[in-house]
């Protein structure tokens, strides 16, 4: 048995996924004709109270679909220094939309008003001019930590005030929204655009959404033509996530349960130094010198269990949902005999 915690992205379609898969109407997304995905941009648009959504092939297009959206070259885009559109996006900031980045050192991936207060540039003929502020909601490379909503709240008030958009990288939101129980209209009603992958903990093949008003999304549209995200019939990919959200939200729960009580049994052993909270799907655990990460991942591998070494010292673990609760009981006693 292979145990696959590199990621949430691993997951294969269920039978009753591939079922609505094969049983989805299609036809040409490029002229507006797929009727399965305008039924999902719908649903999600609606699920969220926002205007309107556009299905994409990936989170790196929508995240890079509206930073495009939202800036002009020269501008300077302000995120965490973890983000995934600053770390993991090939440097598509520079690269799509011309922009540089101003970087905050963030707890566990999460900024505060206060600080992106300080990092708005003054209309300076010297300094880029500030346009946009990313949130990234749970942090991937924070582990799958959650933004406590106020605080949002409050970096909502701070770009108000500096008529600044403000987008979320919610690759993961489905997770942190469970966690914290929170619904998508609260966040429909704060963020300017939302990126949400299918393809992550929801187990979906492919697809992401970007959520907006009308103008934004129209203006996205042309924008994924050019990024070469424009599809044909792929609304068997729409169906998928269709199904998803009508039925892989809520167990997202059982992830979050496995997470803990696998980081429970890894947090006793001698070789870690520390593990980072566990609030979700996502567990990090930095290693003593005694073993690195990439030793300590072939020594799982071994044992069947694949992670990940996101640096030297650190590894990844993601529950997600073709972990069953088997996987997790022997996940437990694998690292219980290391
Ligand atoms: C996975 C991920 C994305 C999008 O990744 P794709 O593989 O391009 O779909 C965006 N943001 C975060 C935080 C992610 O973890």
């Amino acid at each position: 048995m292979i145990i696959d915690f590199r990621s949430d992205t691993v997951t294969k379609p269920t039978p009753p996924m591939l079922e609505a898969m094969i049983k989805a109407k299609v036809g040409d997304d490029v002229f507006g004709e797929d009727p399965s995905i305008n039924e999902l941009e719908t649903l999600a648009a609606n699920m969220f109270g926002m205007e309107s959504a556009l299905f994409c092939p990936s989170g790196t297009m929508t995240n890079q679909i509206a930073i495009k959206c939202h800036t002009q070259p020269g501008d300077e885009v302000i995120c965490d220094e973890s983000a995934h559109v600053y770390q993991y996006e090939g440097g598509g900031i520079a690269f799509n939309s011309g922009a540089s980045v101003k970087l905050l050192h963030g707890d566990r991936g999460r900024i505060t008003a206060e600080q992106v207060k300080e990092a708005i540039n003054p209309d300076d003929p010297h300094r880029a001019h500030t346009s946009l502020v990313c949130l990234e909601n749970t942090s991937n490379r924070g582990g799958g930590s959650c933004y406590d909503f106020s605080e949002i709240k409050k970096i909502k008030s701070v770009c108000a005030e500096n008529k600044l958009p403000l987008h979320l990288d919610g690759a993961r939101l489905w997770n942190a929204m469970v966690a914290k129980n929170e619904i998508p209209k609260q966040y429909g009603e704060t963020f300017d655009s939302i990126s949400i992958c299918l393809s992550k903990s929801l187990g979906c093949p492919v697809g992401s959404l970007l959520l907006g008003k009308k103008d934004l999304i129209k203006k996205a549209r042309r924008v994924r033509k050019v990024f070469g995200g424009g599809m044909r019939q792929a609304g068997f990919l729409a169906a998928a996530g269709i199904y998803a959200l009508q039925n892989n939200i809520e167990r997202l729960n059982e992830d979050h349960a496995h997470a803990k009580q696998i980081a429970e049994t890894i947090a006793l052993k001698d070789f870690v130094k520390f593990i980072l909270p566990v609030e979700t799907n996502i567990i990090i655990f930095e290693l003593k010198n005694s073993i690195s990460a990439p030793a300590l991942v072939a020594k799982l591998k071994e044992h069947g269990i694949l992670g990940y070494a996101i640096a030297p010292d650190r590894v990844r673990l993601v529950v997600h949902l073709d972990i069953t609760l088997e996987m997790t009981t022997k996940t437990i006693e694998i690292f219980s005999s290391l």
